[in-house]
């Protein structure tokens, strides 16, 4: 199965910021304390980002979002 979201584990703290944020609810907390979350639900991720977005460890690049490779190509032709 496609997983579009995928955590650092050196980074990812497990704050559990993008869980609570997620407006699809695709992630799961991770029953380990200060894991990364669990991606729960790939099929419903709609890649628009929140979680990326709000991540404080976002510039050490704790989440990362990995569209599927159409999409990547609508991108680079500007059609997102
Ligand atoms: S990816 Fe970022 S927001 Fe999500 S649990 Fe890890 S540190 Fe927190």
């Amino acid at each position: 199965m496609y997983n579009p979201v995928v955590f650092n584990e050196e980074i990812c703290h497990g704050c559990n910021i993008c869980v609570e944020i997620c407006p699809m609810d695709i992630f799961e907390t991770n029953p380990v304390k200060g894991r990364p979350p669990i991606v729960k639900y790939p099929d419903q991720c709609a890649y628009e980002g929140v979680c990326w977005d709000r991540c404080p460890n976002q510039d050490e690049a704790a989440i990362t979002i990995i569209p599927p490779l159409p999409m990547r190509v609508s991108i680079l032709r500007g059609k997102l």
